[in-house]
């Protein structure tokens, strides 16, 4: 008999985008995640994803921003880099949560030499990318509609194309985001989710969920159960890291409008996954 669903797995597999989330979940995987984290030593987080010149999404700056406090919180020094376009609602979020804002710009320079640099530099210990864009089989990034947005975003998943000693987590919830690499395409094509867009970009811990800062949360909630301590944000910080995200000139990913949504999720409904994740996730 298959062992009943972990309450966490069972918040993350809510699919509010009807993207056949459930064909393409990987059970414990957040919990994986979170025993693989939770003795990070040097961490780089990277996350956020463009829609066009000036249109970060909601979606991951949020759950780079829990998931980063967390493991500050655990003892990791904790770094993020990210497109300048995306460094804003990203700033945005952890100064909502009283975080210090330690953001790099990835450079514009060819992408290999540019991740080696970063890499040799911070030495990370794992390596994590929190809803970003990852290239599709023929090179080119592209939104869940299919069209590219290489031109908004930088390459970023060179960090987890070039060899490293770093451990690597992704998280998604649409098939064209880092980590993507680790699903069947025929998983992935039975869902529904068109081939073009699917990334090839690998990690060693890929956790699916409806909404990618679910995704995040959901790491941090099964890091809260392992360790005994408060990791997990509030509601309240929720709703504030995703006003400020959009004060900073974030839109939502779906609706493509400015305004205090996820995913075409309302605020409410995320403060409310928030408190679901506090009050089901347990302490051990
Ligand atoms: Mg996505
Ligand atoms: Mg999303």
């Amino acid at each position: 008999m298959r062992r009943a669903l972990d309450p966490i797995d069972q918040l993350l597999l809510l699919d509010p985008g009807g993207r056949g989330i459930d064909r393409f979940f990987r059970r414990g995987a957040a919990l994986a995640a979170a025993r693989a984290l939770r003795r990070a030593r040097r961490v780089l987080i990277t996350t956020g994803f463009a829609l066009g010149p000036d249109m970060p999404e909601t979606d991951g700056p949020p759950g780079a921003a829990v998931l980063g406090r967390a493991l500050r919180r655990l003892g990791a020094r904790v770094r993020y880099v990210t497109d300048p376009v995306i460094a804003r609602p990203l700033e945005a979020a952890l100064t909502a949560l009283g975080e210090p804002a330690a953001i790099e710009l990835f450079p514009e320079a060819e992408a290999e030499v540019a991740a080696r640099e970063i890499l040799g530099r911070i030495a990370p210990t794992h390596l994590v990318a929190i809803e970003r864009p990852g290239r599709a089989g023929d090179g080119v990034y592209r939104s869940a509609r299919g069209e590219p947005v290489g031109a908004w975003n930088r390459a970023i998943d060179g960090l987890f194309l070039v060899r490293s000693r770093a451990t690597t987590i992704g998280v998604g919830d649409g098939g064209n985001e880092i980590g993507m690499g680790r699903v069947s395409r025929r998983t992935l094509a039975a869902a529904g989710i068109p081939l073009r867009i699917v990334s090839t970009v690998k990690v060693d811990h890929l956790v699916v969920a409806g909404v990618s800062n679910w995704g995040a949360y959901g790491i941090v909630a099964q890091l809260r159960r392992l360790s005994g301590l408060d990791l997990l944000h509030t509601a309240a910080d929720e709703r504030r890291m995703i006003e400020h995200c959009v004060g900073a000139g974030a839109v939502d990913g779906i609706t493509r409008r400015r305004e205090p949504t996820v995913d075409g999720v309302p605020l409410d409904a995320h403060a409310g996954i928030v408190e679901l994740m506090r009050t089901l996730g347990g302490r051990r």
